[in-house]
């Protein structure tokens, strides 16, 4: 398979990379991580300007008309810088549910003011006991009239602090754990009702706790058909494992990028580190995890327009189980050859370190991942 850019995404990868550089570097984000949203609306609105929030939104919606291999490749260079705009909740979560689902006047008052940079989304999918089960939810959406009332309670709702309107997995029918019955509904941040607990992450980013008290919606904030929310949730979520991916090679990238850079630098008896052949191993066997990261990660970037689901989450279940595993073994090594100095808040390599171990856990773990890929069609067919 060719990995090559086209000039396009050349072009694109270019200048997200000076932006980063001139303009977002981690400094940025250490200033940002002690404040209350964590991230700035108007580098949001300057994304939306540059177009890359729109980058693989259909034309007719107004975006690009790109592929989901563009926002990865954009994704990845931001995760160098650790930029902390919320693309994965707004843009693949919340967003490319508006996209696939949204009624032309949901997409209009919805989507298209975030892809301009105007405004923020958040998908509320996660429940204290649901771990990464989407359709174990316990949220109710009951009619009342021609509208809904909504209850229940939400975790981990990634920019849920901040965003504008979330996006809402609710039950319509059915008992906790089945499978059908979940619908999805947009509701506006300040809703009466709804109250929103601002959660710190290890990785200085936030995330919400949202409690929904008889939150009252009209008919016209359904999100799609009521009660055939879980395949379109699962594609959602599929994506936003492939993005995870996609910024972590960022950070992969970064930290080995910093350990070659020490070995070379850092001097011990009078020569640098890095002629010592036992770490000149370690640091190739680091290169090897890289790039195999990458290359699973382009090939999940793929597989996120696939329509088959069996195909797309064979290739995104694998590159979030390299992210796991072959990214780890990238992390640790960082650490240890950076030595004690790695683990400190001083250091930029411990800020790489925590995100990717927050993405490692976002949208299915390694274990999780793999349990998923052994359930695949195929996967132990006797043929
Ligand atoms: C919070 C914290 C907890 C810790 N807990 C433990 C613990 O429980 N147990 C433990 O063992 N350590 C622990 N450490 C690590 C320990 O304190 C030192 O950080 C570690 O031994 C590395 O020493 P250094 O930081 O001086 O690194 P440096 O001396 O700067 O060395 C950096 C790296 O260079 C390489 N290197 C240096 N000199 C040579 C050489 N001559 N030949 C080849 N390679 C070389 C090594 O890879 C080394 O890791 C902890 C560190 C921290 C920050």
């Amino acid at each position: 398979m060719n990995f090559d850019l086209s000039e396009e995404q050349q072009i694109l990868v270019d200048s997200v990379a000076k932006f980063v550089a001139n303009d977002s570097p981690v400094e940025r984000f250490r200033k940002l991580r002690d404040t209350e949203r964590g991230w700035d609306p108007s580098v949001w609105a300057r994304m939306g300007e540059f177009g890359w929030l729109g980058v693989a939104y259909p034309e007719e919606q107004g975006g690009f008309g790109g592929r989901f291999v563009d926002l990865a490749l954009i994704l990845e260079q931001l995760g160098r810088g650790l930029v902390p705009e919320p693309i994965v909740p707004s843009v693949v979560l919340a967003g490319g549910l508006l996209s696939k689902l949204g009624s032309d006047a949901q997409r209009e008052r919805f989507l298209a003011p975030m892809i301009e940079g105007r405004t923020s989304l958040a998908l509320a999918y996660a429940e204290r006991q649901s771990r990464f089960t989407p359709h174990d939810c316990r949220t109710r959406a009951e009619r009342r009239g021609a509208g809904w009332v909504l209850s229940g309670e939400k975790t981990w709702v990634l920019n849920g602090h901040a965003a504008d309107q979330l996006v809402i997995v609710a039950r319509t029918a059915g008992d906790p754990l089945d499978r059908e019955g979940l619908s999805l509904f947009v509701v506006d941040g300040d809703a009466p009702g709804l109250e929103r607990i601002r959660v710190p992450g290890m990785d200085g980013q936030r995330s919400a706790l949202v409690r929904l008290r008889r939150v009252e919606v009209g008919a016209e904030r359904l999100l799609g058909p009521a009660g055939a929310a879980r395949p379109h949730l699962e594609w959602a979520l599929d994506r936003a494992a492939a993005a995870a991916c996609a910024e972590g090679q960022g950070e992969i990238q970064e930290l080995f990028d910093r350990t070659v850079a020490y070995l070379k630098q850092r001097v011990q008896f009078g020569v640098p580190i890095g002629s010592f052949q036992a770490l000149q191993h370690r640091a190739a066997d680091m290169y090897a995890e890289t790039e195999l990261c990458r290359s699973t990660m382009i090939l999940a970037a793929i597989a996120a327009d696939y329509e088959d689901a069996d195909e797309r989450q064979a290739e995104i279940s694998a590159a979030k189980l390299q992210l796991s595993r072959g990214g780890w073994f990238v992390q640790e090594n960082a650490i240890q050859l950076f030595g004690g100095i790695g683990v400190t808040d001083e250091q930029d390599e411990g800020l790489f370190f925590k995100r990717l171990r927050v993405l490692q856990g976002l949208f299915g773990d390694a274990d999780w991942h793999v349990a998923r890929y052994q359930g695949l069609r195929g996967f132990a067919s006797e043929a």
